[in-house]
């Protein structure tokens, strides 16, 4: 029996988190409508509805908020020209049964200038993508902290496309205690195996064509890993020799990870990973990534 004199004590987060929601709902049960929050910068293709699709699964009302995040742009970057198409984004999201856009300007989002307060990747946040793009990760998770913020929604979902951004946000809402579930959500590809992407649209027709090295490597890597038993070098070494190949394309970063920690596997390495990889093609720079599983 609790005795009403005295406070409860609660020494879990799940339990404070459970009591908490026994008391709001004010002792009728019923929860409200659950919310799915979709974050995108909009220019929106079929891997965003991937997104929607699955939130559309997961709850009753599904956000989608379209915003170019100044704060996760380096100097010289696409800002200003990054593709913004909000009418035939809000025509797309109406057909797929999104219930609410939001669409802020900067001056909303930042009404004071670029935040003061910053939400910092870490070590990881200057890896890989952060080492050729110093400050994105940590501008991306302060906007999707904001955003978290702003929605409340029982789940958020990103796209497996952007490893590193999945891997930083899962530690952010575990770290801070972020009460979201994080839904993460498969790579939607063109016919020839180029990882959708709103930057695809920069490509010549040649160079979307060479774009597929990336996704070839990636998958030579996976069968490397798969059959010749040598582990992290042999599938870098696969990869490299596909994407190498390609004229066009010009590698930035190709690292295999730890799925855990997501550092560089040693080369004695076995078990499952991911591989990352980033190219310039032109001046467009592309990601991608793929599980490996190192035998
Ligand atoms: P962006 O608009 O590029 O910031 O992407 C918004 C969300 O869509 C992110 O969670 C991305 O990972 C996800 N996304 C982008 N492209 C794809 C794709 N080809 N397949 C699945 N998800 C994607």
């Amino acid at each position: 029996m609790t005795d009403p004199t005295r406070p409860e004590v609660i020494g879990t987060i799940a339990d404070l988190r459970a009591r908490l929601r026994e008391t709001r709902q004010d002792g009728t049960g019923r929860a409200g409508p659950t919310v799915a929050l979709v974050p995108t910068m909009g220019a929106l293709h079929a891997g965003h509805l991937a997104l929607v699709t699955r939130a559309r699964e997961l709850a009753d009302v599904v956000v989608v908020s379209i915003f170019v995040n100044p704060l996760q742009f380096g100097a010289g970057e696409d800002l200003a020209t990054y593709p913004r198409t909000l009418d035939a984004d809000v025509e797309l999201l109406a057909r797929n049964g999104v219930d609410l856009v939001f669409a802020p300007t900067a001056a909303q989002m930042y009404p004071h200038g670029a935040t003061e307060t910053r939400v910092t990747a870490g070590h990881i946040g200057s890896l890989y993508d952060g080492a050729s793009r110093p400050g994105h990760f940590d501008g991306m998770l302060t906007v999707v902290s904001k955003l978290l913020h702003i929605v409340g929604p029982d789940a958020a979902l990103f796209g497996q496309k952007d490893a590193q951004q999945v891997f930083l946000v899962q530690r952010m809402v575990e770290e801070l205690n972020v009460p979201v579930r994080i839904e993460v959500v498969p790579t939607v590809r063109e016919n020839g195996g180029l990882a959708l992407s709103s930057r695809n649209g920069y490509l010549r027709q040649d160079q979307r064509e060479g774009a597929r090295a990336l996704s070839q490597g990636l998958e030579a890597a996976a069968s490397a890993a798969r059959t010749g038993g040598g582990g992290a070098p042999a599938a870098l070494d696969a990869a490299r020799a596909v994407i190498e190949a390609q004229p066009l394309v010009k590698l930035d970063y190709l690292v295999v990870v730890h799925p855990q920690t997501f550092l560089p596997v040693g080369d004695d390495y076995r078990g499952p990973a991911r591989m990352l990889v980033a190219a310039l093609v032109g001046t467009t720079r592309l990601i991608d990534n793929a599980p490996l599983d190192l035998s």
